[in-house]
C-alpha cells in the first residue's frame, strides 16, 4: 500500500489534499492521470449499465435535497455509527471496529453490549495502549449545513439513492420505461466518518455509482439478483481485479434490515484485507413506500397489459467509485524483474482505463526535423486519443515513466521516419516494439485500446 500511496502521488494520480495548509482529515485531490482514470472508469460504467442497455435510464440529481427525504428513509433517525473516545489521549474510534479487532465478536448497533466489552476485557487503545473509554455513544454521520431561504437544517446527501427514489415518478411520467426497469445514477455522498483511512478506502467525501432497479411485486428476484451479483464481478474482473481476490459476503438473516430480503457485499483483497468493495441489496417497497407515505404523493406503478397498479420492489447494486480506483490502482501495480538485471515498476491498467493511451516522442530532442514530425504526429492522434508528447531526457526513462503512468504505447519518430513514414511502437507489458507505418497508427490503436 505504501508503494502504491508513494507512487500515485509521484506520478501525478493522487495527492493528500490541502497539503500545503498541513493536511485536511484524509481527504485527497485526484491529480491529472488520477481525473482521468476516474473519468475512464465512470464511462465504462455508465457506458454498461446505461448505453448499452434498454431496460435502464440516467440521471443527475442534487447532493441538497429536502431534509424531509431523510426523515422518510431514516437516516436522520437512525444513519449511525458508534464512537468511542479513549480518556486518557483522547483518540476517537468506531467502538464496534475496537470491539471485532479484539475481540472477534460482532457488536454492530449494540451500544450497551460494546461498552461492556471494551471496559471488561480491558481492551486496549491502538494508539497509547492503556484502557479508559468513555460509554460508546451514537453519532449521526450526515454533514449538516445551512441554506438560505429555507429554514433549518440541510444534509449533504450521505448516499446517491436518495435522488433516485424521489424521481421515480418523474421518471415514469416522462420516459417510456417498463417495469423491469432500472435508474443509474453517479454521484457525490458525503459521510462523516468517525474514522476515515486506508488512503482513498474511508474517505468523507466519496463518489457512488448507484442503480435503483424496479420490478414487480411478484417477480420471481432470485435469478435477477444472481445476475447482478455476476455483473458486479465482472465489473470488478474490468478493473483488473483477479478472480481469487474477489469473493461474497452475505449478510446473516438477523442483521438485516427489516425491510431487506437479502444483501450480499462483493469485497476484495485489498492490502489491508478483504473489505466492502461493492454491495447488492433487496430493499423490497421500502424506499418507494416510505417516500409515498412522507410526501402524500402516490409511487406506484400502473402495468397496463395486466390492469395492475402495484410499488414495484427494488434491487439495489451499488459501487464505490473511489474504492473502484483503489482495486484499479492496486491490481495494476506491478514490480519487474528484467533481463538484463535492472527492475521497473510498471502499471498494467486494463488498456482501456489507461489515464493516457499513448505517447509519442521524437527520438532527440535537439533535431527540428524529428521534433516537428512527432508534434504533427501528436496533433494528428489527440483528439481520438489521451495522448502525450514527450522529448525529455533520453529514451529509457522517458519509457520508465509511461510505464509508471500505465500508458499502454509509445511511439518513437526517429530518422527512419523521415525516410520511409514509419514509427516505433513499444508495448508496455511486453515491452516488445514493432514498426508500424504511420497512415496504419490510428487503426492500430483504435484495435488493441479495446
Ligand atoms: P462500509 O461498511 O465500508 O462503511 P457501507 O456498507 O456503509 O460501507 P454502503 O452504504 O453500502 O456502504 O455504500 C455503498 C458503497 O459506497 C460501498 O460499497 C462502498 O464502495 C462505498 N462507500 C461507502 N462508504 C464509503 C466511504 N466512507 N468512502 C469511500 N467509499 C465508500
Amino acid at each position: 500500500m505504501e508503494k502504491i500511496v508513494s507512487l500515485t502521488k509521484r506520478r501525478g494520480f493522487v495527492f493528500p489534499s490541502s497539503e500545503i495548509y498541513g493536511g485536511f482529515a484524509n481527504s485527497y485531490s485526484y491529480g491529472p492521470y488520477g481525473a482521468e482514470l476516474k473519468k475512464n472508469i465512470k464511462d465504462l460504467w455508465w457506458k454498461k449499465v446505461v448505453q448499452n442497455r434498454a431496460d435502464m435510464v440516467g440521471l443527475d440529481g442534487p447532493i441538497l435535497l429536502n431534509p424531509k427525504l431523510w426523515e422518510a428513509s431514516g437516516h436522520t433517525e437512525g444513519f449511525n455509527d458508534a464512537m468511542v473516545d479513549c480518556k486518557e489521549c483522547k483518540k476517537r474510534y468506531r467502538a464496534d471496529h475496537l470491539v471485532e479487532k479484539a475481540t472477534g465478536k460482532d457488536l454492530e448497533g449494540q451500544l450497551e453490549e460494546m461498552t461492556k466489552v471494551l471496559k471488561e476485557e480491558k481492551v486496549k487503545c491502538p494508539d497509547c495502549g492503556k484502557s479508559n473509554w468513555t460509554d460508546a455513544r451514537n453519532m449521526n454521520m450526515m454533514f449538516k449545513t445551512q441554506m438560505n431561504g429555507f429554514d433549518g437544517d440541510v444534509y449533504l446527501r450521505p448516499e446517491t439513492a436518495g435522488a433516485i427514489f424521489i424521481e421515480f415518478k418523474n421518471i415514469i411520467d416522462s420516459m417510456r420505461v417498463k417495469v423491469p426497469f432500472g435508474i443509474a445514477q453517479i454521484g457525490k455522498a458525503f459521510r462523516n466518518e468517525i474514522v476515515a483511512g486506508n488512503f482513498i478506502f474511508r474517505l468523507r467525501e466519496f463518489e457512488q455509482m448507484e442503480i435503483e432497479y424496479f420490478v414487480d411485486p411478484e417477480f420471481k428476484w432470485e435469478k435477477m439478483f444472481e445476475e447482478w451479483l455476476e455483473f458486479q464481478e465482472e465489473f470488478a474482473a474490468d478493473l483488473g481485479a483477479k478472480k481469487e481476490d474477489l469473493r461474497r459476503y452475505e449478510h446473516p438473516k438477523e442483521k438485516l434490515s427489516h425491510y431487506s430480503k437479502k444483501t450480499v457485499d462483493i469485497e476484495y483483497k485489498f492490502p489491508f484485507g478483504f473489505s466492502e468493495l461493492f454491495g447488492l441489496a433487496h430493499r423490497g417497497d421500502f424506499d418507494l413506500k416510505s417516500h409515498s407515505d412522507a410526501s402524500g404523493q402516490k409511487l406506484e406503478y400502473f402495468d397496463a397489459q395486466n390492469n395492475r397498479r402495484f410499488t414495484p420492489h427494488i434491487l439495489e447494486p451499488t459501487f464505490g467509485l473511489d474504492r473502484s480506483i483503489l482495486v484499479t490502482l492496486v491490481s495494476a501495480y506491478t514490480e519487474e524483474k528484467l533481463e538484463d538485471g535492472s527492475e521497473r515498476v510498471v502499471m498494467k491498467f486494463p488498456k482501456k482505463l489507461a489515464p493516457v493511451k499513448c505517447a509519442i516522442f521524437p527520438l532527440l530532442k535537439n533535431k527540428p526535423e524529428l521534433v516537428g514530425k512527432a508534434r504533427e504526429l501528436y496533433d494528428a492522434l489527440k483528439s481520438q486519443f489521451m495522448c502525450e508528447f514527450d522529448d525529455n531526457g533520453n529514451i529509457g526513462k522517458r519509457y520508465r515513466r509511461q510505464d509508471e503512468i500505465g500508458t499502454p504505447y509509445c511511439v518513437t519518430v526517429d530518422f527512419d521516419t523521415l525516410e520511409d513514414d514509419t514509427v516505433t511502437v513499444r508495448d508496455r507489458d511486453t515491452m516488445e516494439q514493432q514498426r508500424i507505418k504511420i497512415e496504419e497508427l490510428e487503426g492500430f490503436l483504435k484495435d488493441n485500446l479495446k
